[in-house]
């Protein structure tokens, strides 16, 4: 343990404000810790977090794989702090709607569990939607889709606002962290010029696919060390419109719910910094790809995905489409390999007071989270909040030397 972890105070810094630091930072915070976050950009809302609105929805399987009982964790764990928020003044209705998302299942896709795999709590979690549900979302009568009741549409930028406000956290922002360091002293965090920001005995690298350049700068100055950290870039936006935009009848059929199942249509949200109520349609998937500019290719794209979607409400909204009214956003998510976080220490002997936050691929609503939980219960001794068998799949040590 390092000299400045002695004392009674707890003292970390993390790096990168989205979803995931701000998850981490409020978690220690509610903790009693002091939590320096450093950031880039001089606004929250830089990297993919800046997303104006998308679900936290769980995912199903036949089998009710570890992806599904992980993303369901994950989907709990948001709604309560959601809901604790909302509870406190720090986040309102306008912010996020815990709306139950309806899951079109097309080509029959996303099977319910059965069997042995069924979860015991599945009926509070997720159901064939009725036939009311179905029509509602405007939807032939007898098209397969499922019903998910714990699953709500949330604007990250305000959940990250709001989790930052927790007291006991400090933001800097205009701060981009260029190279970390490890002494006996505890970890360096230094600017371009080599100015030194900050020296902390912990340090949690929230900094989506920066992290990765931050690791490999400790492995080049360490030939010993053997770290295979696969992060890779996925590009995605998402099209959006005024509602008020629409055809009255077009906007009188406009689905009272979230819809999913090839990519989401969200309608009723403010859009960032326009008060009015938007509709949303995406997103698309671009691999490799670390470039966001919205193109209009895309709003092509995602056309079609609505078409697919929703298809008897897709004409109605194809002037919404027209190049004079269409809005668009982009962003980069970074996903590893088998589509999980890497959380926690990377190589705890090594570069003990190290940890991760990343990862979060297309489900950081869902997952940020369950990922801050994680990390403050590992550094209190407190009891993770993922048995052990799935906490595993999660843990950002998988990547390191050695490691399966
Ligand atoms: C089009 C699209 C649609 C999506 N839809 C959904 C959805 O519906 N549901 C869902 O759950 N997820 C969705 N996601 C994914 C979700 O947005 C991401 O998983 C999540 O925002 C990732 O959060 P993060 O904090 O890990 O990364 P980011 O939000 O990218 O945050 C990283 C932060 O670190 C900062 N930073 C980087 N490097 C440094 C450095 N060296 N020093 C200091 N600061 C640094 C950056 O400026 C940035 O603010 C979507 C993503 C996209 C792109």
């Amino acid at each position: 343990m390092s000299d400045l972890r002695e004392g009674g105070d707890h003292h970390i810094t993390v790096v990168g404000a989205g979803l995931s630091g701000a998850a981490v930072a409020a978690s220690l915070a509610q903790r009693g810790w002091q939590v320096l976050v450093l950031e880039a950009a001089t606004d929250l809302g830089a990297g993919a977090s800046g997303l104006p609105v998308g679900l936290a929805a769980p995912h199903v399987s036949p089998d009710d794989n570890i992806l599904s009982r992980i993303t369901r964790a994950g989907v709990q764990a948001t709604l309560a702090r959601a809901q604790s928020l909302t509870d406190s003044g720090h986040l309102t209705a306008a912010d996020w709607g815990w709306s139950g998302v309806l899951e079109h299942r097309i080509k029959g896709k996303r099977e319910l569990p059965s069997g042995k795999a069924l979860p015991q709590e599945h009926e509070q979690w997720s159901t064939r939607a009725s036939t009311a549900q179905v029509t509602a979302a405007g939807l032939p009568s007898g098209t397969p889709a499922l019903w998910h009741s714990q699953a709500a549409w949330l604007r990250p930028q305000r959940l990250v606002a709001a989790q930052l406000a927790t007291p006991g956290i400090t933001l800097r922002l205009g701060c981009a962290v260029q190279r970390i360091s490890y002494s006996s002293a505890g970890w360096s965090l230094w600017d371009a010029q080599g100015q030194l920001l900050t020296l902390t005995p912990d340090v949690v690298l929230a900094s989506a696919f920066d992290t990765a350049g931050l690791l490999q700068g400790l492995v080049d100055s360490d030939p010993e060390v053997g770290l295979n950290f696969p992060l890779h870039p996925l590009r995605g936006q998402i099209s959006f419109g005024k509602v008020a935009d629409l055809p009255a009848a077009t906007q009188a059929q406009l689905p009272p719910f979230p819809v999913n199942g090839h990519g989401s249509f969200i309608s009723g949200v403010a859009a960032p910094g326009q008060a009015e109520a938007h509709w949303f349609i995406g997103s698309t998937f671009e691999r490799d790809c670390t470039q966001a500019p919205v193109r209009t290719e895309d709003h092509a794209a995602n056309q079609t995905r609505l078409n697919t979607l929703l298809p008897a409400l897709a004409e109605g909204m194809a002037p919404g489409f027209a190049p004079e009214q269409i809005q668009g956003w982009a962003g980069v998510r970074c996903t590893l390999p088998d589509r999980l976080p890497a959380v926690g220490p990377v190589d705890p002997v090594r570069w003990p007071g190290l940890h991760l936050c990343t990862g979060m691929g297309a489900r950081g609503i869902s997952l940020s989270v369950l990922c801050g939980e994680a990390i403050a219960s590992l550094l209190t001794g407190q009891p993770h909040p993922l048995q052990s068998e799935l906490a595993k799949h999660v843990a950002a040590q998988r990547f390191a030397k050695g490691a399966r």
